[in-house]
Order: structure tokens, then C-alpha cells, then sequence
């Protein structure tokens, strides 16, 4: 996501676009070769995820070893049509991929695992390590990318300690809207680093298992040298909502609710799900479950015993009409207003099994992540207008987010008493209000490190750290998941343009033997400009194109080098005349 950043740089970041699988670099990226560390330093590279929220990925190495830590995607914003997602440049990684001795996944929000598909084949399919309910989502989304067979994915227990050439992880409990999260100990050879992310804590969690705060002060009295912690909340005063303060809130919603209940949520939130589970059966409602993610989600948690729900409490769509409105509630995917996703379709009255009916009550359980303001707004006004009252972040408190707030966050540092810090997770303001926070509880300004994608912090075996000169590059690279091929994503790009800016065919002409234009062009637009009332404009394009032929010297006719000149020349005026951007089609026929 291109947003606000540091003073001194580019808005705008190398970027490209890439059909369904495929990545193309961008031309400009930075020279690697000089990358190079001591072998007896620790290198730590965020990749992505400290200039945005989303595409979290963190690479450690030391001598010839490589680790990665997360490999997410981001979402887009709306100034990036047509794209999906974006995962960070991993140019660097991939010519050092015989060094990558693991991948270490903290928990199964697609932030941090929504890359895998497209990053982990180019690196060389390296081992993924992970807790098991993470694990299961991994390989669900991988059969859906037929990738599972090829992957190697290790589902750890909590009390493992995992060991990858110089480094050693132990790892512990962290409370999230993710049942399975988890912080890493990494025992490095220069000291130990504490990688902790998307975690808050809850002495009173929906699956009764708060943080193991034991592990984490023996950690920290044991001595840290770095601590990386999440941002997302670092401006937010005072302590974590805990999940039991949410569940009594989705209660009285429960509770006061008349009709049908259709609740949105991420289709990865377990405890989300759990707490709307747990309501419907205190306050007897079936719960009907739409969209194909949510449907798989669920039952993977079940099946590992991460999601608890009464028997036959979950009905099929069709069933739905043997109950009251008051006895049903229905859980959808969409609550970022994913313009594909269930709710989004019932909110346009395009889902073909669920309508909005007066008296329903639609709850939308997420924050906007900064880029789908928009898209949820356009969600929300839908439901309203097809008759749903609708409770959302800011009516209600039904989103406590996940992350930990500045009273957590300072107990995380003092129980682990780090040398040095780097905030993580976050746009650079979070950044900013972290580092605050660290420096408010003593850490010297200069142990505090805030980084961009893709630059270095290194730490030698005295232990001093500080940031590496030369950077890899740190570019986005988007994935566009409507193209199935190359071809694909041409005809939605096309579609794009003809959409947004119509289309002006050109008909040329052309002698072949000479190239020379041997009558007037033709002109054709459609959702451009009206011929009739544009007959001036019309008569200059003509012009233009026929000095484009006058310009051009005598010989043989290169259709694909007229039809380029075309395109550019007359796209150029037209642009100037009209500030529009029409697709051109230059049609040359030759005589
Ligand atoms: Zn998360």
C-alpha cells in the first residue's frame, strides 16, 4: 500500500503488476551484489510490514543461514485497480535461496501467510514451521493453489525448541483475534532476539488460555538483546479490550436483535467465530454458514479441536425457512467489503440464497484496514437501503482489536527488558509512537531502530548493533488473482481502460510497398466522446495521424512500429485535449 511515509521518500515505489503467479522485478531495483554482511554478524531484514499494516515478512541471517519469518500479503488501495494483493520484493531472497534453511509462520491471518503461494515456489519450497491450526490453513489455501503436495509444512506443539543452522527457537502463547498465535525466542549466535507480532494480552480469552507470561519473564530474565513488537496499537492509550468484555457485547446484540442476525467477520478469526457460536446457543438460534473460506476455516478449527459448537447447531441454507427469523443467525465472510465476498453480494441483493429483509440486524465485526474505508462504507449504506439495521466499529463496540495497546505493549518491554528495539507491524507513525514508548521506559534513543522495507540492522558479536548502509529492495509487487494466465490479465486490464475511458479505433489505410497512408483515416469511438458533437476533435486526430505518416521516412511498411507510433501519439493528444485515456485500437489495412 502506497500511503504517507517518512519525509525524503518516494511516494511512489517501484512497483509491477503480475498475472496470477508470476513475478516480472522492477527494472530499477537497487544493485544487491554490495549486500553483503561480516559472516560473524546478525542481519535482520524486514521485508515488508514496517511501512504499511499487512505483508508482514522478516528475514535473519548469520553466516550462511537464512531464516523468513511471515510471509503475507497486503491488501491494495483503491488507487491500484484490478490488483488483489501485494507481497514484498523478494529479488534478494531468491538469488540467496540455497541459504534459506526455514520459514517460521507466527499464525494464520493472511497478513502474514497470504504470500506463501506466490513467494515459497520462487524460493525453492523451503520447510514452513508453524503451530498446528496455522498449519491447517497453510495447507488448505495451498490444495486450492495445488501446491500442498510440494510443500513441506511442520506443525509444532508449543513447547518444541526448533533448530535452523545458527539460529534455535523456543516459542510462547500470545493472545490475538487467532487462537494459535505465537512469539519466538530466537537464540541467535551474537544473543537472543524476541520476535513478537499481532499479539495483545487476556487474562480472560475465549478459549481460556491466556499468555504465557511465565515463558516471556523467563525470556526476558534470561537477557534479551533485540525486541521486535507490534505497532498497530502503539497510539492507543490504556490496555487491550479482553475477548469476555466482547462476547458480553455480542450477547446484548443477541439479545436485542428481532429478526435474522447476519453477522460479518475474517473467515481466519477464530475466536470471532467461537464467541458467535457460543451466543447463538445461549440464546437458541441455528447459524447458517456462507462462503466457501469461512465453510473450510471452521471446519479445519473443529477438526483440530480449536473451535468448540453444540451439535446440530449449524444448518444448511435451505433450512433456514423451518426456523423463526428470531432463531437464526448468519455468519459471512466479507467484512472488509471485499467487493467478491459474501456480504458484499447480499448487501447489492446479488447473493442467490440470502436476501436482506426489514427487521435484520447486520453486524460488520472489523475495523477497516486503511485502503477499504470505501468499500466497507458502500457495503454498509447497501445493507441499510435494503432495509438491515446495521451495527459496525463505530456504533458499537464489536471489533476489540486484536493487538496490544500502550499498557500492554510496556509491559511487554519491561517483562523482557531488551537492549535494543525495533517496532514492527505497522505504518511508520505506529512506528513512531512505539519508539516513544520504549524511550518513556529508559531505552536509550539510540538502541531504538525504525526501519523501512527492506533495510538492515546489524549486530556484531560485541553485541552493538546498527543499521546497515546498502538495503535490498523494497518494492511491492502486486498480484492480480482475476488473470488465470497472462492472457487473463490482459483481457481485465483492457476492460479496465475500455470501462473507464471508452475506446477510439483508428482505421488506417496503408500502401504496402511505401508505408505511405493512402487515404483519409477512419475514426470509431465508443464510450469516449460522441462522434457527432466531436466533429473538430475528429478532424485533428485525422491531422495527427497524418503527419505521424508524412514524418515517417519511405519503405516497407512495420505494422506492429505504426500501430505503436499510433497508439503513443494519438493517445498523448487526446489526453491533452480531453484528460482521458481511451483504449486506442490502430486497425491497419494494407493495399
Ligand atoms: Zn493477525
Amino acid at each position: 500500500m502506497i500511503r504517507n511515509r517518512a519525509a525524503g521518500k518516494p511516494l511512489h515505489k517501484p512497483t509491477i503488476a503480475v498475472p496470477h503467479g508470476h513475478t516480472v522485478h522492477p527494472q530499477t531495483s537497487i544493485n544487491t551484489s554490495k549486500f553483503t554482511a561480516s559472516r560473524q554478524n546478525l542481519r535482520i531484514i524486514p521485508m515488508g510490514g514496517v511501512e504499511e499494516v499487512g505483508e508482514n515478512m522478516t528475514v535473519f541471517e548469520y553466516g550462511d543461514d537464512l531464516i523468513i519469518i511471515d510471509m503475507g500479503f497486503a491488501f491494495p488501495d483503491e488507487s491500484m485497480p484490478g490488483i488483489d494483493y501485494i507481497i514484498p520484493d523478494t529479488k534478494w531472497l531468491e538469488e540467496n535461496k540455497r541459504r534459506i534453511r526455514g520459514v517460521i509462520i507466527t499464525h494464520g491471518h493472511l497478513d502474514h501467510t497470504g504470500g506463501i503461494p506466490y513467494i515459497l515456489p520462487k524460493l525453492g519450497d523451503p520447510p514452513i514451521y508453524t503451530m498446528p491450526l496455522t498449519a491447517g490453513f497453510i495447507k488448505k489455501r495451498l490444495e486450492e493453489f495445488n501446491m500442498v503436495h510440494r510443500a513441506k509444512i511442520n506443525a509444532l506443539h508449543i513447547d518444541d525448541v526448533l533448530t535452523l543452522g545458527a539460529f534455535q527457537f523456543k516459542f510462547f502463547r500470545v493472545n490475538h483475534s487467532f487462537p494459535d498465535g505465537v512469539g519466538l525466542a530466537i537464540k541467535t549466535p551474537v544473543g537472543t532476539v524476541v520476535y513478537a507480532t499481532d499479539w495483545k494480552f487476556d487474562y480472560t480469552p475465549v478459549d481460556g488460555k491466556p499468555a504465557e507470561f511465565d515463558k516471556i519473564a523467563r525470556i526476558g530474565g534470561d537477557g534479551v538483546l533485540l525486541l521486535m513488537s507490534d505497532s498497530t496499537n502503539a497510539a492507543v492509550p490504556g490496555y487491550a479490550i479482553s475477548e469476555r468484555e466482547l462476547s458480553e457485547t455480542i450477547d446484548r446484540v443477541f439479545q436485542a436483535a428481532e429478526g435474522r442476525i447476519i453477522f460479518a467477520t475474517f473467515a481466519t478469526n477464530i475466536s470471532r467465530i467461537q464467541q458467535v457460536f457460543n451466543s447463538a446457543a445461549k440464546f437458541n438460534r441455528k447459524v447458517v454458514v456462507i462462503g466457501r473460506s469461512m465453510v473450510q476455516n471452521i471446519e479445519i478449527a473443529l477438526s483440530l479441536g480449536y473451535l468448540k459448537i453444540q451439535p446440530k447447531i449449524v444448518i444448511k441454507t435451505e433450512q433456514m425457512k423451518k426456523f423463526p427469523d428470531k432463531n437464526i443467525v448468519i455468519l459471512v465472510t466479507g467484512s472488509q467489503g471485499e467487493e467478491a465476498a459474501a456480504l458484499a453480494r447480499i448487501a447489492r441483493s446479488e447473493h442467490k440464497t440470502i436476501k436482506i429483509k426489514k427487521g435484520d440486524t447486520a453486524v460488520v465485526s472489523s475495523t477497516p484496514i486503511p485502503g477499504n474505508e470505501a468499500s466497507v462504507a458502500s457495503v454498509l449504506s447497501n445493507l441499510t437501503r435494503e432495509g438491515a439495521k446495521v451495527l459496525y466499529y463505530k456504533n458499537l463496540d464489536i471489533h476489540t482489536s486484536g493487538h496490544a495497546k500502550q499498557e500492554d505493549l510496556k509491559l511487554m518491554m519491561s517483562l523482557i527488558k531488551p537492549k535494543y528495539f525495533m517496532p514492527i507491524h505497522g505504518e511508520h507513525y505506529m512506528l513512531v509512537a512505539h519508539a516513544e514508548l520504549a524511550k518513556q521506559l529508559g531505552i536509550p534513543e539510540e538502541n531504538i531502530f525504525i526501519m523501512d522495507n527492506g533495510q538492515a540492522m546489524e549486530i556484531n558479536s560485541a553485541q552493538q548493533g546498527k543499521l546497515a548502509e546498502a538495503k535490498i529492495p523494497g518494492g511491492y509487487v502486486f498480484i492480480d488473482g482475476l488473470g488465470v494466465g497472462d492472457v487473463g490479465e490482459v483481457v481485465i486490464r483492457d476492460r479496465q481502460v475500455m470501462a473507464k475511458d471508452g475506446m477510439f479505433v483508428i482505421i488506417l489505410t496503408v500502401d504496402r510497398k511505401t508505408g505511405k497512408l493512402i487515404s483519409q483515416p477512419e475514426i470509431l469511438s465508443r464510450g469516449f466522446i460522441y462522434m457527432k458533437g466531436s466533429d473538430e476533435l475528429i478532424r485533428e486526430v485525422k491531422h495527427e495521424v497524418r503527419k505521424l505518416f508524412e514524418n515517417k521516412g519511405r519503405g516497407e511498411a512495420n505494422y506492429a512500429q505504426i500501430r505503436q507510433t499510433v497508439r503513443d501519439q494519438i493517445g498523448e493528444y487526446l489526453y491533452q485535449k480531453t484528460e482521458r485515456r481511451p483504449m486506442i485500437l490502430p486497425v491497419v489495412m494494407e493495399v
